[in-house]
């Protein structure tokens, strides 16, 4: 099979081409797997984590991707409930030890034994992977492959990180930083919170030019100020000066929600501008998003299937991955990046 793998981890500066195609042989199921034919993989901004060794693959080389859409090829001999052409999807939770509190209370997105597809199993840049059968999604039927693999980490996760923010219809929400989770935020923000007003905080002009179509009532640069407080800011930025900037613009009482599994270190002396009148007292809060659980992923692919949320995509070949990527890291965002397998 086609496979894009990666065997060491390094800045992408100096590697623009972290990723080789190879051509290796099918996996096949373990007892309790799936064999999944690929037909797309979503490129999230976490792959430019894992190749910089911020969140380093626990095995390499390794296939990376998190964001799959696939046809059954295969089951495992004790898996039952699919059979071969089912229609699936895998995301960022590869496998839970399923026995920790955290696992028996539903924060399975916490579990110390947390397995993420990509970095501690192979990902789907590939024709095939294997999957936990457990752990494989159905994807709602009025969701084309392409649209369906963003929403299985950029919409879920961001549907966990709205979630966290509390937020009540009628109150406004800011965005950080707009990539693919960002804007299915505000798609899900219009069904949800019809009456709530978004604010968005884009280093591009691109990027503010869209979320206004897409109905942002405002948009700026990370460091201006929007024309009202804001009750609750969702960060998706990789740096610290959006932070720093979104909790001065936090209305008393309002919760900053980061979404981000790592923070890179270029920036970090702009957190020394952090003044506790101006941008902690008056009760603000900072919280942060770990993972998913399988709860986030299927209730929002649901939820995408009734409020009818389609994502703007934008798509590669397989083989054209490494480009995807460098896109990614120079902020050539426009949506959800979606590699085309098949
Ligand atoms: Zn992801
Ligand atoms: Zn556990």
């Amino acid at each position: 099979m086609k496979a894009m793998l990666l065997h060491k981890v390094g800045a992408l500066a100096e590697h623009p081409d972290p990723l080789e195609l190879m051509d290796l042989a099918r996996p096949s199921p373990k007892h309790d797997e799936l064999l999944i034919q690929v037909s797309v993989c979503g490129v999230c901004h976490t792959e430019l984590d894992e190749i910089e060794g911020r969140t380093p693959p626990s095995i390499l080389p390794i296939i990376l991707g998190h964001q799959i859409v696939g046809h059954v090829a295969e089951l495992g001999n004790q898996v039952s409930g699919f059979t071969v052409g089912d229609r699936v999807g895998v995301a960022w939770i590869f496998s839970t030890c399923g026995s920790c509190e955290y696992c028996l209370k539903g924060d399975e997105n916490l579990c110390a034994n947390f397995r993420a597809t990509g970095r501690d199993a192979h990902g789907g840049y590939a024709e095939f992977t294997t999957a936990p059968a457990d752990f494989v999604f159905r994807i709602p039927t009025s969701l084309t492959d392409v649209e369906a693999a963003p929403l299985l980490c950029a919409g879920a996760i961001g549907y966990r990180s709205l979630r966290l923010t509390g937020l009540r219809d009628g109150q406004n929400l800011g965005l950080t930083g707009y990539g693919a989770s960002a804007h299915l935020v505000q798609k899900m923000v219009k069904s949800l919170y019809p009456n709530s007003d978004v604010y968005v905080f884009a280093r591009s002009e691109k990027e503010q030019k869209f979320s206004r179509e897409l109905g942002a009532v405002w948009a700026g640069d990370t460091s201006d100020t929007p024309p009202e407080k804001l009750q609750s800011i969702i960060d998706t930025t990789p740096v610290w000066k959006p932070v720093v900037e979104a909790l001065r613009n936090l209305a008393p009482g309002g919760r900053l929600v980061i979404n981000a599994i790592r923070k890179e270190a270029i920036d970090k002396d702009y957190l020394l501008r952090l003044d506790y009148e101006e941008h902690l007292w008056q009760e603000k809060e900072i919280k942060s998003v770990a993972n998913v659980s399988r709860r986030d992923v299927s209730e929002f692919l649901n939820l995408a299937a009734e409020m009818n949320i389609h994502p703007e995509i934008q798509e590669y070949r397989i083989q054209d991955a490494n480009e995807a990527l460098n896109d990614m890291k120079s902020g050539n965002i426009k949506g959800a990046k979606v590699l085309r397998i098949l």
